[in-house]
């Protein structure tokens, strides 16, 4: 297939913008002049410092990250920071974590090495098919911080409220970041994986409060921790200096696009032409609770794992690759990130009426 055919439904790494590989494509050989390519370049030399400058002054200004919270760029994926973050800010203490998904889940099994994890909450009971309400949150009197994912990936549930708490909020928005207006100076520490919505695998971004660093475990490596981090502007050894710079592309695409008010106005369109579909048929099942839904991952199932594997079979054929849904939920998943064209979303839309209409 030519890449003109394919909608890359895929949950990560998934698909990036056009524009923003072409882009990479153009400067490969010789960035800028250079006559070397970035994956060639000194971390410390001229141009990939103002690489480097740029992606995280864009992310300040896109996200509207106040200056007391630092931006770090780091390497280990989401998953290294399920240990750094209560190395970093539990180190002994007790901290609240909201299970809603396979992330917070090993996230909370991670925190319980470096002190006293509380279940603020746990949807496991029901498949991790909705968020607690506000009433619903166990919180902890004195808890060093509150712990959730803002859209669980795998489920396709999402929080569509920021939880009120006493103590500092950390949050997961590996697969949301850059999808909606955050209030950041409600969060001790925001962070995220970059191969969602971001970059290529390889790089996670970490937005964290200044104040809140320095108490880590004396035996948290020097790679973990924040201070370091922060002291050394995330260069204490090579950082994923490609990643960082197709970040910068893909912050000066979500800047021309209209940045993440018009992001956050694209992922209801999107998801709104699939949910129509799931909200008017009686052959799927969609996985989440309406009022909990993703706008990022679609998750539903049709009446037999044997039709859910012809559907995605037949969406493949159609260009319309990766829906599978992951291992632990089975049926279809379907991610509509930042780079996903509305196109590929009605595509699926119209597929799933012609393969509803072929089965029933
Ligand atoms: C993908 C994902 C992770 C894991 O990311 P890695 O970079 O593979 O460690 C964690 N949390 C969420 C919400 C994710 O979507």
């Amino acid at each position: 297939m030519t890449r003109e055919e394919v909608f890359n439904f895929a949950a990560g790494p998934s698909t990036m913008p056009q524009r923003v590989l072409e882009r990479a494509a153009s400067e490969l050989l010789n960035y800028k002049g250079t006559g070397v390519s970035v994956m060639e370049m000194s971390h410390r030399s001229a141009a990939f410092r103002e690489i480097f400058d740029t992606a995280k002054a864009s992310l300040r200004e896109l996200l509207k990250v106040p200056e007391s919270h630092e931006i770090l760029l780091l390497q280990g994926g989401a998953t290294l920071q399920f240990a750094a973050i209560p190395m970093n800010l539990l180190a002994g203490g007790v901290a609240d974590y909201a299970v809603t998904g396979r992330f917070s889940a090993r996230a909370a099994e991670e925190a319980k090495k470096y002190g006293t994890v509380h279940l603020a909450a746990d949807t496991s009971a029901t498949g991790h098919d909705r968020i607690p309400r506000q009433e619903e949150l166990r919180l902890t009197e004195g808890a060093n911080y509150f712990y959730y994912c803002a859209n669980n990936t795998i489920y396709g549930t999402e929080w569509h409220y920021d939880p009120e708490t006493d103590c500092p909020l950390v949050c997961d928005m590996s697969s949301d970041i850059l999808t909606r207006p955050v209030d950041f100076s409600r969060y001790a520490l925001v962070y995220a994986g970059a191969q969602k919505n971001m970059a290529p695998a390889g790089l996670t971004v970490v937005i964290v409060d200044r104040s809140l660093v320095g108490g880590e475990l004396p035996y948290t490596p020097e790679l973990m921790s924040y201070e370091a981090m922060i002291r050394t502007d995330s260069m204490l050894n090579t950082p994923p200096c490609w990643c960082i710079y197709m970040l910068g592309l893909t912050l000066d695409w979500i800047r021309e696009e209209g940045g993440v008010e018009a992001m956050a106005e694209r992922k209801r369109e999107r998801a709104a032409l699939l949910y129509d579909v799931l909200d008017s048929s009686r052959f799927y099942t969609p996985h989440a609770r309406r009022e909990d839904r993703s706008f990022m991952n679609v998750t539903f199932t049709t009446p037999s794992a044997e039709l859910d594997a012809a559907f995605a079979a037949g969406a493949a054929k159609r260009g319309m690759i990766s829906v599978k849904g992951h291992k632990s939920v089975g049926g279809i998943r379907a991610s509509l990130y930042n780079a996903m064209p509305p196109e590929g979303a009605r595509k699926l839309a119209e597929y799933m009426r012609e393969f509803e209409k072929e089965h029933v």
